[in-house]
């Protein structure tokens, strides 16, 4: 970018920029990578720097076993998934989903663990966990006999 989007002027600089953001009863803050316009003071963040920040927020709720309902909203947004589509992938009605971002129920352990690994392989960019759940919709039929190929042992 060398213009303002705001203002048109060529007078883009790059700053770390604190940006904030609340989630529930909490704020979150980071120094970001940003262009400001020196002109009118626009600021514009990359989109790394952003998922990067939302991580970081998504990283300190888990470690804090945070379970609000903005927190549940929060988490499951940065997986990337729509309540559907969550609610889909374990198993439960859409409502129910709805329920526990809404405070008007409480997420189980079990499934909050899956909420965890699906963030952390968002990080990653892996899908382990997600594709693990799309195939428990069509289990595979497991013969009688079944032949492992085992790793040698270190
Ligand atoms: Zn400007």
């Amino acid at each position: 970018m060398t213009r303002c989007v705001n203002c048109n002027a060529r007078a883009l600089k790059k700053r770390l920029v604190e940006r904030m953001r609340a989630v529930g009863d909490h704020v979150f803050a980071a120094k970001l990578p940003a262009e400001v316009c020196t002109v009118c003071a626009t600021q514009y963040f990359a989109d790394v720097a952003v998922e990067s920040f939302d991580l970081g927020i998504a990283a300190a709720l888990l470690d804090a076993g945070a379970t609000g309902a903005q927190a549940l909203k929060f988490l499951r947004s940065v997986t990337g998934l729509q309540g559907k589509e969550f609610a889909d992938l374990i198993g439960v009605r859409p409502e129910t989903v709805s329920r526990w971002e809404q405070g008007r129920g409480a997420i189980d352990r079990a499934t909050y663990t899956v909420l965890r690994q699906l963030v952390a392989e968002r990080q990653q960019h892996r899908t382990n966990t997600a594709d693990f759940l799309q195939s428990l919709k069509r289990p595979k039929r497991l013969p009688k006999r079944v032949n492992l190929l085992l790793r040698k042992a270190a």
